[in-house]
């Protein structure tokens, strides 16, 4: 099987081909001109552009659905070569506002929600990945190449700022290496250049892995599911915490190193009446007490065959209200691309199971 040239940083490419100035070059058609063949890579020679061809391949995965929503969010489903599939959202975060002159002034930003393994082992109650099992982890140029595909489907300049959220299908702490590997190809200044205090790491709470990358300093942003507040609650919601209880959770967010600028996100999915009392907003409120938090209240997301129920708006809103009435920084995630059913697993699911 041919090798994917994304799995390699580019160090590691300029170690295997030679001389190592031809790993920028390679690396600038494929992360600025978006090469899909060697052949079009006119400044390489021939030989070099053959040997290539011979060992590796430049498109891991293949477009096989994209979804519009209505507020243009965007939903794609990828192939793997083994036939798993794992889904990519587009979500397009501001509207463009112009100066008097008429020039731009902000430009809408991209956001782009990518998956880290296809399934995932953590089995949460309330999450469609979770029911078709695990798989097999991605690896860094499968993570890599979602973004490479959906910069390319959409016209995305090269040198666009936009951010990366771990937030698809998986549980990025547990394939680490491989996500960490991503986040350095995603930020190298000769490639995509997405600084790390773009990307943000989305985790069911894997306290000793948490740990883990915060020694490494990488300057990314962390977002906790925590999604309840006693730990009888959240076992029965996710399992995972069994092994690691919010305590732990908390513990290990307070020693992670975080950019000053930034807040560590804790994510509340609210499911109506198991998690969306008042009092669970105190217990909330009393927890975060002494870090850096933010909370994004997200709707449940509803799918055929779930018990549990979305909020209603007003549930929502005074919840929020609690929580920000009392100092916390709290946001309700717009419920982007709910038409096409952004929730991680949901188009997967659509499109059988899985398998193609
Ligand atoms: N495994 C990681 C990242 C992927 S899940 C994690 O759990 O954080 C990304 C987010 O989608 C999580 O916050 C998860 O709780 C949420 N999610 C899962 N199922 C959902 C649903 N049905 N509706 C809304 N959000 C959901
Ligand atoms: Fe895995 Fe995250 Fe889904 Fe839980 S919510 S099963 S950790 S993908």
């Amino acid at each position: 099987m041919k090798k994917i040239i994304q799995d390699y940083t580019k160090e590691e490419l300029g170690n295997i081909v030679k001389p190592s100035f031809r790993a920028k070059q390679i690396w600038n058609w494929v992360y600025h001109k978006y090469a899909t063949s060697f052949e079009e890579m006119g400044n390489l020679p021939k030989a070099l552009k053959a040997e290539l061809d011979e060992g590796f391949t430049l498109t891991p995965l293949k477009m096989l659905t994209v979804q519009d929503s209505k507020d243009g969010s965007r939903k794609y489903l990828f192939g793997l070569h083994d036939g798993h599939t794992v889904e990519v959202v587009l979500l397009l975060m501001r509207d463009k506002e112009y100066h008097e002159d008429g020039s731009v002034k902000h430009q809408e930003r991209y956001t782009v929600c990518i998956s880290s393994q296809v399934g995932c082992k953590v089995g949460c109650a309330f999450c469609l990945t979770a029911k078709g099992g695990f798989m097999r982890d991605l690896t860094a140029g499968e993570i890599v190449s979602q973004l490479l595909m959906v910069k390319k489907h959409n016209n995305i300049e090269a040198n666009r700022r936009l951010n990366i959220v771990y937030m698809g299908m998986g549980e990025p702490l547990d394939n680490l290496d491989a996500v960490v590997k991503a986040v350095k190809i995603f930020s190298d200044p000769d490639g995509m250049a997405i600084a790390t205090h773009r990307q943000t790491i989305s985790t069911s709470g894997l306290s000793s892995k948490i740990v883990k990358l915060g020694k490494m300093d990488l300057g990314i942003n962390l977002a906790i599911s925590l999604h309840a507040v006693d730990d009888k609650l959240r076992e029965q919601l996710m399992p995972i915490n069994k092994a690691y209880n919010i305590q732990s959770i908390i513990d290990a967010v307070k020693g992670f190193p975080i950019n000053s600028r930034k807040r560590v996100m804790f994510e509340y999915l609210v499911i109506k009446d198991v998690n969306d009392s008042i009092d669970a907003a105190k217990k909330l409120l009393k927890l975060l007490d002494g870090i850096k938090a933010k909370v994004n209240l997200i709707y449940f997301n509803p799918y055929g065959g779930t018990e549990f129920k979305r909020p209603t708006d007003s549930d929502m809103k005074g919840f929020q209200e609690y929580l920000t009435k009392r100092g916390l920084h709290c946001t309700i995630r717009e419920s982007k691309g709910l038409d096409i059913s952004a929730a991680c697993g949901q188009l997967r699911e659509q499109e059988g199971g899985g398998e193609s």
